[in-house]
């Protein structure tokens, strides 16, 4: 099974932009450019089909070691034949997926692993799990991945691991990181846990490198009921260590009793069967909704890309983007607004498209390194397990704080397979409020 993404790159536009009479905002009583009927797009979508899963799995297999096919080793297959690797994990949820990868690398006390100064906190939280400490690197202001030169810099005579995030559905640049990793004898743990079936150079996420972490959290793309996550390998027996490192340290061979035997440090990560069977049932459905998903971002993304001053999301050449999250930086010099700084344009335009139905977002508020945990070293006391690698403080991540002042997203409505009409009418309202662009400006002047 594969995907068709249809690549995008971030060229010009196809559609020219349309003229608008500038209309009342909503925000001062004007009628909503999104009507209230095309406002519910529940994520995940459920059928039949789903339930049905989830309900024959109560007379199936309940528990995850059972002999023979369960649901979750047929997860765990089909998801390894859709990445291509040897070896497919089904784990808890994601975050116990990346420190599980960690923990099968080898990775632990005194190590650095390197990090991306934008992401969900846990990209940063796996390390300290396996008292390795996270060292961040800023990302490229367009993928915003990795940036491979900051990586560079932050690499050490420490450094055990680099964990690029493909953030929002976007591989980060594997090509640099991977040829960065090999130099130094790195490992390589790609958190791919909002890129789903994503591609870097025709290749899926999760064969990229050493290990490929997924989440299955109910608002990713490929959702379960509830909470959970995968880990592929590229290394067969990297593949088995996680096998029992997931299980208590037991070896679990089929066909043979369970020995009740710990032959490592190992901890209790198991899939329940329940979150399998659901998974199983959304992948039928997967491939479907992707190519929907494609077709609809790229006709969206195409009208905005000719609206002075903000910035639409892009693809990188040689990839495809799997847009689970939607990021439009705003750039107030572009849209001819000079004095008005990033963080007020994107306060105002924040307000004006949620006023129209448009449910705008940030999606993090501060880089990683600035979260207290991480200022603080809040970890297990005693410095621990800072006290074991004693990293540099982290110098500053500039790209990463610009972005997050500059821009907004757009999360999880998109993903809903019928969400066309709905985004036909969010691109109405981006041009709506473009074409009151002084009242823009006023307001953001104002604060
Ligand atoms: C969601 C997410 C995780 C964690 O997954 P959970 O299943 O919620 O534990 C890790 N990294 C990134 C980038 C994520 O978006």
């Amino acid at each position: 099974m594969t995907t068709t993404a249809k690549e995008l790159t971030v060229t010009a536009p196809s559609v020219p932009v349309r003229r608008r009479a500038a209309e009342v905002l909503a925000a001062f009583g004007g009628a909503p450019a999104v009507p209230r009927a095309l406002r519910n797009l529940p994520w995940p979508v459920i059928t039949d089909a789903d339930r049905a899963a989830v309900t024959a799995v109560l007379d199936d297999h309940l528990v995850s070691n059972a002999d023979g096919e369960t649901a979750v080793s047929r997860l765990e297959n089909r998801w390894a034949e859709l990445c291509g690797t040897p070896a497919c994990v089904a784990v808890s949820n994601g975050t116990t997926a990346l420190s599980l990868a960690l923990a099968a690398l080898g990775i632990g006390p005194g190590d650095e692993v390197v990090v991306p100064a934008l992401s969900f906190v846990a990209s940063a939280l796996a390390p300290l799990h396996q008292l390795a400490v996270p060292v961040f690197a800023d990302i490229d202001p367009v993928s915003f991945t990795l940036d491979p030169d900051s990586v560079a810099a932050a690499i050490t005579p420490r450094t055990a691991a680099i964990l690029p995030v493909h953030l929002h559905g976007q591989p980060a640049d594997m090509d640099r990181l991977g040829a960065l990793a090999a130099r130094h004898g790195l490992a390589v743990v790609e958190d791919a846990a909002q890129a789903h079936a994503a591609t870097w150079r025709g290749r899926p996420v999760g064969q990229l490198g050493d290990a490929g972490s997924f989440s299955l959290q109910v608002t990713k793309n490929l959702p379960t009921c509830g909470e959970g996550g995968l880990v592929t390998f590229t290394d067969a027996a990297v593949g088995a260590r996680a096998r029992t490192v997931r299980q208590f340290g037991e070896v679990i061979e089929p066909g043979r009793d369970r020995d009740y035997l710990s032959h490592r440090l190992g901890w209790n990560h198991k899939m329940s069967s329940v979150q399998a069977a659901f998974t199983l049932s959304q992948l039928d459905r997967f491939p479907a909704y992707e190519a929907a998903r494609q077709r609809h971002v790229a006709a969206f993304l195409d009208r905005l890309r000719s609206l002075p001053g903000l910035i639409p999301p892009g693809v990188v050449p040689g990839s495809t983007h799997a847009w689970h999250i939607l990021r439009f930086r705003l750039d107030p010099a572009a849209a001819g607004l000079p004095g008005v700084t990033p963080g007020a344009l994107r306060r105002a335009v924040h307000r004006l498209l949620q006023a129209e139905g448009v449910p705008m977002s940030r999606y993090q508020i501060r880089p990683l390194p600035e979260q207290p945990v991480f200022t603080d070293r809040v970890g297990f006391g005693g410095g621990v397990p800072w006290s074991y690698a004693a990293p540099a403080p982290t110098p500053p991540t500039p790209v990463t704080s610009a972005v997050i002042d500059d821009s907004l997203t757009l999360q999880k409505r998109h993903l809903h397979p019928d969400a066309g009409p709905a985004l036909e009418r969010y691109a109405d309202a981006f041009e709506k409020v473009w074409a009151n662009l002084p009242t823009v400006a006023s307001m953001a002047r104002a604060r």
